[in-house]
């Protein structure tokens, strides 16, 4: 795809560039600090539900920045549809720009357009031939209207029309090709084209150098980035982040952000193993248990518990046994990432088998790796169901 952003092709670019340095002189009275993250601000959508999301400052002292959907908020659930650290959307993006402000991908990117501007010359072409052609009818109407006989009416009148259709057609298509030339590509004379070069080169440096706010920066992003769509589920590391760019391509790039820590620990393999071979026939507060006695501990030196188990399990897609004791409404809340209410829901509606031994006792709830597989699919997807991940 060709991707030439309006700064390095438009006629603004002086105008861009000087706003730039006026800003580099005005480097010591930036604004606050805070706004001094989130480079994307105002430019992030929400991959979910398509709004555009805000940033919200979280953390010790507010200094870590989120951009988060506010759907849900604004539903009066106090929950956001999706939310990340801005911090490895922002350098994704960063390194993409830079890699495609380089003046070897620039250079390909003028070759294209030189390309399609060739492409055009053609199409200019077959306009010329459909215009002749339309402007040749109208002169063999007028033709046989002049040469029509006066005081046969009917022909007359008819020969009229038709050479007022023929005109309506030649004009209707000067307009549309009026319209196709004023969409033209631009075409950059040989100073312009240095111009870009030049300014290829100078971009990196301009964002590196060390009088370069945060706000230029945004600037920046903002002349070249239409908008960025972020793409993102709880409990999965992986962000898709869709880039529109300002001359109207667009594409997909990746990159991961930080699970919570619980999350992101690694579990070592022989234990993954252990914990599989035993979950055949053993609930996991019985997993634990044998663990435990058999002198296994966790990684931080803990005994394992009936939670951890059920974690290793849920993260490494581990089925638990057919019998068990089941769990109660809380666990499975917790499991799915999801509140009570949800939970309640799913066994009011039979998508949950729950049991309770007598009445007024606590549910039991069981479900096999296929439902528990469904359900996760459902919270993941839907952005109806309340998350409390
Ligand atoms: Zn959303």
């Amino acid at each position: 795809m060709t991707i030439i952003p309006d700064i390095l092709t438009g006629k603004n670019t002086k105008k861009n560039l000087k706003q730039l340095e006026t800003n580099r002189t005005n480097a010591f009275v930036s604004g606050p600090a805070r706004e001094g993250c989130a480079l994307l601000q105002g430019l992030v959508l929400c991959g979910r539900c398509g709004r555009r999301m805000t940033v919200r400052y979280t953390g010790n002292g507010g200094i870590v920045p989120l951009y988060e959907c506010r759907k849900h908020w604004e539903n009066g659930q106090n929950v956001t549809c999706s939310h990340l650290r801005c911090e490895p959307v922002d350098q994704a993006v960063v390194k993409r720009v830079m890699e495609m402000i380089k003046p070897a991908n620039l250079e390909l990117a003028l070759l294209s357009l030189e390309k399609l501007l060739h492409q055009e010359d053609e199409i200019e072409m077959s306009w010329k031939l459909a215009l002749e052609r339309a402007q040749y009818e109208v002169d063999r109407a007028q033709r046989q209207y002049d040469l029509a006989e006066p005081e046969n009416r009917l022909v007359v009148r008819n020969l009229e029309t038709k050479w007022n259709e023929k005109l309506k057609a030649l004009e209707d298509m000067q307009k549309e090709h009026e319209k196709h030339r004023l969409n033209h590509l631009w075409q950059p004379s040989v100073k312009e084209r240095n111009d870009i070069l030049n300014l290829a080169n100078d971009l990196p440096r301009i964002w590196n150098a060390p009088s370069t706010t945060f706000q230029d920066k945004k600037r920046i992003l903002r002349l070249l980035i239409e908008d960025v769509t972020i793409t993102c589920q709880a409990r999965n590391e992986n962000v898709s982040l869709g880039i529109r760019w300002r001359n109207r391509g667009h594409e997909v790039i990746q990159t991961t952000k930080l699970l919570p820590k619980s999350m992101a620990r690694k579990h070592p393999p022989d234990l993954i193993e252990k914990v599989t071979r035993l979950a055949v026939e053993m609930t996991d507060f019985e997993i634990a248990e044998h663990l435990n006695q058999t002198g296994c501990r966790t990684q931080e030196n803990r005994l394992f518990t009936k939670a951890s188990i059920n974690w290793i399990r849920f993260r490494y897609r581990i089925p638990g046994p057919k019998g068990g004791d089941g769990y109660t409404v809380k666990e499975a809340a917790e499991h799915f990432g999801v509140s009570a209410h949800v939970i309640y829901y799913w066994i009011e509606r039979n998508m949950l088998t729950a049991t309770k031994q007598a009445p007024g006792w606590p549910w039991k709830i069981k479900f096999d790796s296929e439902t528990e597989q469904k359900l996760f699919e459902k919270v993941n997807q839907s952005s109806r169901i309340a998350k409390t991940i």
